[in-house]
């Protein structure tokens, strides 16, 4: 049995990179940039003003104040502006270019403006109200790295420099294949002893909200023959499978059986965590295979602790493992050594209160969690009041 952090190091170690691919800017949200993308040119583009006011040169501000100048011109956004005329002032808005000559801008609240002279009480400081060419970026600078999972704020910064197509990672194909005769499809008519496929749809909403795109497969009943050729089918166009169910060593636990005999080669079966102990790791050729325990939240744990970091690695994202947090415990946790635990909990503020029910059938207690609480394998607890590790789901 391996310890997590060992398991989840060779699982993402062994992570084969997509191949990149050209997509429209719109789409490149959540998606994993496979370039450096650099800006062409200086951002912003020339010199402006931040303000509506007057664009004046320093050396018009000579002796003693209140200063009037007569206004000359007018420069607006999205036009080019003509040169400041010396001794004058320019009427000038919010984004228009910078005269040539001016040296400042004075906003229109600190000028008083009679007919066509603009008087000044106080001299304004060099570069007043201007933003320079290049002064968030430079031409050629870094604007977002390789690697880097896009948010909107930087499709923004993205269309900023220009770019109307970026290069990310393609997304991986995922097959997910549920196992169990007990299993129907949500909302399909109830038979007796049958049960909803619930891990199907969450671990598809979680391949998706990893970047990449779930395939449900046909569920397969438990016999070693359908498994077989669910697996084949399965593993025809995909760059990963997930099996679901029947990894543990009941005689109705087939799933490894099944691999061996379609040519898959297992790593390891065995994690020392709670939930979840079953998680088989290993491939078919190009495709990696995780096979999931078909408990509902030790399926959906276990594939948000491996599956997740490992679909990100796969896009080259360069921050896989989501961060941890630290809260402090509402009521002791108490646990039995031996394997890493992953308790449910919510949190308020910096406490974390702990789900009063971890038994690892309560899908409702996983579905409500905020956080996953973490006790070392070496641990036997923690007491109210003390500091623990945690993972935010909304950070998975
Ligand atoms: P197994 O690992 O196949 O022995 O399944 C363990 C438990 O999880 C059993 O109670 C199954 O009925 C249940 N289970 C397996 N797969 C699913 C699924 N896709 N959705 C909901 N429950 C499941
Ligand atoms: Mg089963």
């Amino acid at each position: 049995m391996l310890p997590f952090a060992d398991a989840l190091q060779r699982i993402i170690e062994s992570a084969p990179l997509m191949a990149s691919e050209r997509v429209d800017l719109a789409l490149g949200i959540g998606r994993v940039l496979a370039e450096d993308l650099m800006a062409g040119a200086a951002l912003p583009g020339f010199d402006y003003s931040a303000m509506d006011g007057y664009a004046v040169a320093l050396s018009a501000f000579t002796g003693a104040g209140p200063w009037s100048l007569p206004v000359r011109g007018e420069s607006r956004a999205g036009a080019l502006a003509a040169p400041l005329v010396p001794n004058h002032a320019c009427r000038i808005f919010t984004g228009a270019p910078l005269p040539e000559g001016a040296n400042a801008v004075v906003m229109q609240e600190d000028v008083t403006r009679t007919d066509d002279v603009a008087t000044f009480v106080v001299a304004p400081p060099l570069g007043a109200h201007i933003r320079r060419r290049g002064e968030d970026l430079a031409q050629g600078a870094l604007a977002l790295g390789k690697g880097t999972r896009l948010t909107p704020f930087q499709i923004g910064l993205a269309a900023a420099v220009d770019r109307s197509e970026l290069l990310v990672a393609r997304r991986p194909r995922v097959a997910i294949l549920c196992t169990g005769e007990e299993l129907r499809s949500p909302g399909s008519p109830a038979t007796p002893g049958s049960i909803p496929d619930s891990n199907g749809p969450s671990l598809a909403a979680m391949v998706a909200a990893a970047g990449a795109i779930p395939v449900l497969a046909p569920r397969t009943g438990d016999t070693l023959a359908a498994t077989e050729a669910a697996l084949r089918g399965a593993l025809r166009s995909c760059d990963l499978l997930l099996t679901v169910g029947g990894v543990s060593v009941g005689e109705h636990d087939l799933v490894r059986a099944a691999l061996a005999n379609v040519g898959a080669e297992l790593e390891f079966w065995k994690v020392k965590i709670r939930p979840g102990k079953p998680l088989a790791f290993g491939r078919h050729g190009e495709t990696l295979i995780l096979g999931l325990p078909g408990n509902p939240v030790s399926a959906q744990i276990t594939f948000a602790l491996f599956g997740m970091p490992l679909l990100r690695a796969m896009q080259g994202d360069r921050n896989p493992i989501p961060a941890r947090g630290r809260a402090r415990l509402q009521n002791a946790l108490r646990q039995n050594p031996g394997r890493t635990g992953f308790y449910r909990a919510q949190l308020q503020g910096d406490l974390a209160i702990a789900a009063s029910n971890q038994a690892s059938g309560s899908a409702a207690s996983l579905a409500h969690a905020d956080a996953l609480l973490i006790l070392p394998a070496e641990s036997t607890g923690l007491a109210a009041g003390e500091s623990v590790e945690l993972i935010r789901l909304a950070d998975l």
